[in-house]
């Protein structure tokens, strides 16, 4: 497979990639780690004209405190946030998120900007074109999601000449049938016949696209009430994680004329404690089926307040708001069914997708229980 024609330019400083990013705004693509950006584009899934590689700039790598809150340079390895003393100190389940991500190989180069950047994982939209599946799926501007099973939707893909040789064209096949492989070569009728499989994808929020949101870093700093400072043309701005992605739609709310430049942890108000289950098929390189991050701050066993926030299940990460709602003001003590019950309430699975409803209920089950253990445990050791 090979890459698409790009021009390619290096940013070495903030003030280039400020530049760089007026003059170039939605026609060029960050990359950081490469880790999600060059395959996504060998498979055509995402085609950009202009290519600004911004690994160069030392000033976004770094992890220090000021005033109690962390900051994180976006340019921030995942292998140096699962190293970092200070992380594995005080915001394990950040270490233990990142611990958990791809392998060491892609924990080596990928940042976590760009892995809260990422784009999504489902089969549909990220099949490509070389492999003999192309679907022009809702999330690449058509008007369906595959997910739920439309067949004989009639779309069209459009194919650069230089993206492949005359004989290559009988590779298509599988979920896209070439209706006329003569035209093929400018744009290409296809009418896939998909039955609809969505056994990875989304049982909750889903508005038109069923893909989840597949940044382990985002649901944990979700938890840990993170903030991202946003750096563009025109200046900067602070966002929560939470508002990092659109609400009616599951794309990042930043603006292609801008990148995320740092994360910030503020400090804790109070005694926490706080844990990250991912549940996944295999234990090594995978994305999490269903994952739950939950941080309590408490009083004793008392929980004066809870986030507790669910990945694998939705566009965004999932605030499990019935279940923050239970424990606050309350002994976590005895709670966990309880607690566990509630976290899929809003859920609505398709078919393939309805086992990931009670496994949300003992992921976040499993969550409590963890946390009350360890919480008798500072208790009794301070008695
Ligand atoms: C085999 C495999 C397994 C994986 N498993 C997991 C997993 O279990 N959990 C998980 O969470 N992830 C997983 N990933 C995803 C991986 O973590 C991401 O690919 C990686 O973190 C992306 O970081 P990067 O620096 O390589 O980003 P790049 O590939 O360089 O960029 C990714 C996207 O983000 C944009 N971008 C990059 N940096 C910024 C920035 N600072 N501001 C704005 N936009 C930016 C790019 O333009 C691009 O669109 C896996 C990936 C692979 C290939």
């Amino acid at each position: 497979m090979s890459q698409p024609r790009f021009k390619y330019l290096v940013a070495k400083s903030p003030e280039e990639l400020a530049t760089l990013l007026t003059r170039y705004g939605g026609k060029a693509k960050v990359l950081a780690g490469g880790t999600d950006l060059l395959g996504a584009m060998k498979d055509r899934v995402t085609v950009p004209e202009v290519i600004i590689n911004i690994k160069k700039i030392e000033e976004l790598d770094y992890i220090r405190e000021a005033d109690g809150t962390l900051k994180i340079g976006a340019l921030t390895k995942l292998n140096d946030i699962e190293k970092s003393p200070i992380i594995r100190d005080r915001y394990s389940m950040l270490s233990e998120a990142a611990r958990s991500i791809g392998s060491p190989m892609i924990r080596n180069m990928g940042t976590i900007g760009g892995n809260l950047c990422q784009d999504v994982r489902c089969w549909y939209y990220r099949a490509s074109p070389w492999c003999g599946t192309a679907f022009i799926c809702y999330r690449k501007g058509g008007d369906t999601c595959y997910v739920t099973g439309h067949s004989q939707h009639k779309g069209m893909l459009s194919v650069e000449e230089s993206d492949f040789k005359a004989d290559e064209l009988f590779l298509y096949g599988g979920g896209v049938r070439v209706v006329n492989p003569a035209f093929a070569l400018g744009s290409l009728e296809i009418t896939p016949e998909v039955a609809g499989d969505g056994r990875y994808h989304s049982i909750m929020g889903t508005k038109v696209c069923h893909a989840v949101c597949p940044s382990d870093m985002a649901t944990v700093l979700m938890a840990l009430g993170a903030k991202v400072r946003v750096m563009g043309c025109d200046g900067e701005r602070m966002l929560s994680v939470e508002e990092l992605w659109l609400s009616d739609a599951p794309w990042l709310a930043i603006e292609s004329d801008e990148i995320i430049s740092e994360i910030q942890i503020p400090a804790f108000k109070g005694e926490t404690v706080g844990t990250y289950l991912k549940l996944r098929f295999r234990k090594a390189v995978d994305f999490s089926i269903v994952s739950v991050a939950a941080l309590l701050v408490r009083e004793g066993s008392v929980v004066k307040s809870a986030n507790i926030i669910l990945g694998g299940v939705a566009p965004i990460p999932w605030r499990a708001k019935e279940s923050e709602a239970i424990l606050k003001d309350t002994s976590m003590v005895g709670m966990a069914d309880m607690v566990g019950e509630a976290a899929s309430i809003e859920a609505s699975p398709l078919a393939m997708s309805a086992y990931k409803v009670p496994l949300s209920k003992v992921a976040v089950k499993q969550a409590i229980l963890n946390l009350e253990l360890e919480t008798m445990g500072h208790m009794s050791k301070s008695n």
